[in-house]
């Protein structure tokens, strides 16, 4: 623990701040590991981002464009957008954290649900807001309970849809009648991480294009398999693109980042692949799980929410897991102390977790 200091000290609310604690890497005495902590596509990016990447590399005397245009084209040609909405960011934490700062502050309050992703309270804390939590049902966003929670103080809503770390999706109607039904001060933000894990999902841009209330997310951290390179975009009615244009920093991404992420999105056959093999891998673990007594949410994103009975049991697998050299991603501070999320690896990995949870539960029988 550092102690503050007696006179010079951070703007309220950076104290209360939890670090955020990233997937681990590497549990002791393990030399080869089987990291399926932090929803990284097994597959990796498109050889064609990484050809980009590495062509970069010749110019990087260079500062790299400010207003992102060849990529904010690409993505706009790529998923039927215009580009004059789209911001581009260093992951899409970067975007939550400019529109908390565009948007909240002291006294406005930032509502996120229950087991929702953590830098929405980081982001709500560090703009000096006041984040706000909001129950689940059974481990599904209820949009019943944030318009309950939601007042004249509310400045942002975020929500994931599919949600991390439950995978589970509400329906667009769902989303609709969220957005209809917020106080008119209040800005929605739909974080679509994981759109491209569904099968013909826009991560509900078309709701975006009819509505001057709500802002999307996006990333190329997951299906992109890119999470190393930090690139996030945001989708979202003008009056948002130029708030979000004067707090990013004019040189936000790297010439590399451009450069890779524009031939990633454009790899449209690369991306299908990598759905298409997230899916049957996704199937194929959870039957493994639910074979093996462990149940789990249907999830709709590239992990599954493992649950055990209490506690106890999940921290006891964990451990196993640990001592087979495989890292899956232990979810209390997200109040799912009894459940572990796992990252749908490649076939090879579904299997071997998927034994290693058996043989855990077999012991524990
Ligand atoms: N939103 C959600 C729901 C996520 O799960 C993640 C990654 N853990 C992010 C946003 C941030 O992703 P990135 O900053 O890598 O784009």
């Amino acid at each position: 623990m550092t102690e503050p200091h007696p006179t010079i000290r951070p703007q309220p609310g950076i104290l209360e701040i939890a670090l955020y604690q990233g997937g681990e890497s590497r549990p002791a005495g393990h030399a080869e590991v089987l990291k399926l902590s932090s929803n990284e596509n097994p597959l990796g990016p498109s050889p064609k981002a990484i050809a980009a990447f590495r062509a970069a590399a010749g110019s990087l005397h260079l500062y790299p464009s400010s207003d992102h245009a060849a990529l904010r084209a690409a993505i706009g040609a790529v998923h039927g957008l215009d580009p004059a909405r789209i911001v581009c960011g260093s992951g899409s934490d970067e975007i939550i954290s400019f529109l908390t700062q565009a948007y909240a502050g002291p006294g406005l309050e930032v509502v996120h649900t229950e087991h929702g992703f953590g830098m929405y309270r980081i982001s709500a804390l560090a703009a000096g807001a006041t984040p706000i939590e909001v129950r689940e049902r059974e481990r599904r966003t209820d949009v019943d309970a944030i318009l309950a929670a939601a007042t004249e103080r509310t400045a942002l809503v975020f929500v994931a849809n599919p949600n991390n770390p439950t995978g589970t999706m509400i329906a667009a109607a769902e989303i609709e009648r969220l957005a209809a039904g917020l106080p008119a001060r209040t800005l929605l933000v739909l974080d679509a991480a994981y759109a491209e894990c569904v099968e013909g999902f826009d991560g509900h841009a078309g709701l975006v294009a009819e509505r001057d209330n709500v802002v999307m997310t996006r990333t190329f951290s997951k299906i992109h398999g890119l999470g190393g390179l930090r690139v996030g975009w945001s989708y979202g009615p003008p009056h948002v693109i130029d708030a979000l244009n004067r707090v990013r920093g004019p040189f936000n991404l790297s010439t590399a980042q451009l450069a890779a992420a524009e031939a990633a999105v454009r790899d449209g056959d690369y991306t299908a692949r990598c759905r298409a093999e997230n899916v049957r891998n996704r199937q194929n673990l959870a039957a493994g799980l639910a074979a093996v007594g462990v149940a789990s949410d249907p999830s709709e994103a590239n992990f599954v929410l493992a649950r055990f009975r209490d506690r106890a049991e999940a921290e006891g697998c964990d451990r196993a897991l640990r001592e087979a050299g495989i890292i899956v991603r232990k979810v209390a501070g997200y109040k799912l102390p009894q459940a572990l999320r796992i990252t749908v690896g490649d076939a090879a990995a579904c299997e071997r977790v998927a034994a290693a949870v058996g043989a855990f539960m077999r012991v524990r029988a």
